[in-house]
């Protein structure tokens, strides 16, 4: 059975009140710190560290086990552990497999608080931060030292949207003994499963589609077996509480994913295509596109598109007209992150290694939302109106 049917279809949430069993389809919030051993036997084990069991409110209860269950099916993993939003969740994945000494190499196109921590803290762990080409692949064999802990990618970036060559660089990192890490947020434990590519690590901000209305920050780590045990003895350690009903709501969003997602996907590609006709853009920057310059992997490694993408003008505007274009949407709202219901546009100027990307022109990303796909258009033709 499909594993999204299955985490719709076979949940039964049992519990017990005056001698009639209730059953439901949706798990209980728990909140709560103490959990009660059955006996002192089982208390002394947890003490000597050897009680497999839950033993305390910090390692979540059983709304955030049934959220973690549900990705880690997804996902194709061994475990998988939520986070009180996706920074965190990419946080601790690099404190838990770094030390002083190490070399982590980092994809230019990772999200930007994921760059700034890597250079901004754990450079004050000794550990050296290199950044790699986003678009990289069997190139990353001239980076390889004995020092490289780690890999982090994503694919594709939130932002500028290249894609690694995850084949190449599996087998580099393999050969090597590397930790590979990869932030999947973009397309959503439906349309990608990098652990099945043989990614050791995936990161999912499930802020973004998997709760899917911007009033949630979670995130989620999935692991695979040769190193479940060394993240759940960290994460044991750092007892990095996540909120019950935070994962009652992404649990709840799981569900109804393939519907919104679809949705988003559909608009998203509407729109995107009738941007390629408008005269004053010039690049629509869509995985999903041929003329992307990583479709080709795109094809290979994902099974659909989100709503996430972006474009370039023709001609490059000043900081004005480009505050003249993106104070003109009126459905368009400007705001940080995505996957939510509302649609929202950001426009920046990227660099890489010091060098423009996309000729320094402002790259214009939208989130699709859920709104009526002719109305948004509408909403960009009337921007553009005014650049004329
Ligand atoms: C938003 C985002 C994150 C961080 O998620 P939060 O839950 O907002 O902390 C990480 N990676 C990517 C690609 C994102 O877009």
């Amino acid at each position: 059975m499909d594993k999204h049917s299955k985490l719709i279809g076979l949940h039964d949430y049992s519990d017990s009140h005056g001698g009639y069993k209730i059953r439901t389809i949706n798990p209980k919030i728990q909140s709560g710190s103490t959990v009660l051993f059955e006996c002192y036997e089982d208390m002394q084990l947890s003490h000597q560290g050897q009680y497999s069991g839950v033993t305390y409110g910090t390692g979540g209860l059983s709304t955030q086990k049934a959220f973690e269950k549900a990705m880690c099916s997804l996902e194709n993993g061994h475990s998988s552990h939520a986070f009180s939003s996706g920074i965190n969740a990419i946080i601790n994945t690099l404190m838990a497999f770094t030390r002083s000494g190490d070399e982590v190499l980092i994809v230019d196109n990772v999200y930007g608080p994921t760059a700034r921590f890597c250079q901004k803290i754990l450079t004050k762990y000794n550990i050296k931060i290199t950044h790699i080409e986003s678009s990289i692949g069997a190139e990353i064999n001239e980076y390889i030292n004995d020092n490289i802990k780690m890999i982090f990618l994503e694919s594709p970036g939130s932002n500028t949207f290249e894609i690694q060559d995850l084949d190449a660089i599996v087998q580099t990192a393999k050969k090597s003994n590397i930790i590979t890490v990869i932030d999947s947020t973009w397309a959503t434990p439906l349309y990608f499963k990098p652990l099945g590519l043989g990614i050791d690590i995936s990161i999912h901000s499930a802020t973004k589609y998997i709760c899917g209305y911007s009033d949630v920050l979670l995130g989620c780590v999935t692991v695979n077996k040769k190193h479940s045990k060394e993240f759940d003895e960290y994460r044991n350690t750092v007892e990095n509480y996540t909120n019950a009903h935070d994962c009652y709501l992404a649990l709840r969003g799981l569900r109804s994913l393939r519907a919104r997602l679809k949705a988003h996907e559909q608009s998203a590609y509407e729109i995107a295509r009738w941007l390629e006709s408008v005269e004053i853009v010039d690049t629509v920057i869509h995985p999903g596109f041929e003329a992307h310059p990583q479709h080709h992997l795109w094809k290979r490694y994902f099974t659909g598109a989100s709503g996430l993408f972006a474009f370039t003008f023709k001609e490059k505007y000043s900081e004005q007209k480009i505050a003249i274009f993106m104070n003109s949407l009126e459905m368009f709202g400007l705001g940080y992150s995505w996957g939510g219901f509302k649609s929202l546009a950001k426009a920046k100027q990227y660099k890489r290694n010091g060098e423009d990307v996309h000729q320094g022109k402002h790259l214009i990303r939208l989130n699709i939302g859920l709104e009526n796909t002719q109305d948004l258009i509408e909403d960009l033709r009337g921007s553009f109106s005014k650049l004329n």
